[in-house]
């Protein structure tokens, strides 16, 4: 049987470098270029999967994985940053990448 997660593993909104709400991405501190991108990534798959299926996702996510970093949306919107840091000037397309992993099922 799967022990109860607590609020301790929960995502520590305070000292995260930016949170997103659907199209405002909320910075703690100096808006670094990645956290930038980390946030519109999340902008991006609010926008293409719905409000409702993205909280619900999220949620899921978190419960299967009890780790905030391990939930799936998580997961490709630090594989995305991670991309983009590593070769800025690279062209990708997010909408396209986020398409992608919702008609896998990766979420
Ligand atoms: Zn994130």
């Amino acid at each position: 049987m799967p022990r109860p997660w607590t609020l301790a593993q929960a995502p520590d909104f305070v000292h995260l470098a930016s949170v997103t709400y659907l199209d405002i991405i909320v910075f703690h501190d100096e808006i670094a270029l990645r956290t930038l991108f980390h946030g519109f990534v999340h902008a991006t798959q609010m926008a293409l999967l719905g409000v409702d299926r993205y909280t619900d996702l999220y949620v899921r996510g978190f419960v299967k994985s009890r780790s905030w970093i391990a939930i799936p949306l998580e997961a490709q919107a630090y594989q995305l940053d991670t991309r983009f840091a590593m070769s800025p000037t690279a062209s990708f397309s997010v909408e396209d990448e986020v398409s992608s992993w919702a008609q896998q099922g990766r979420y």
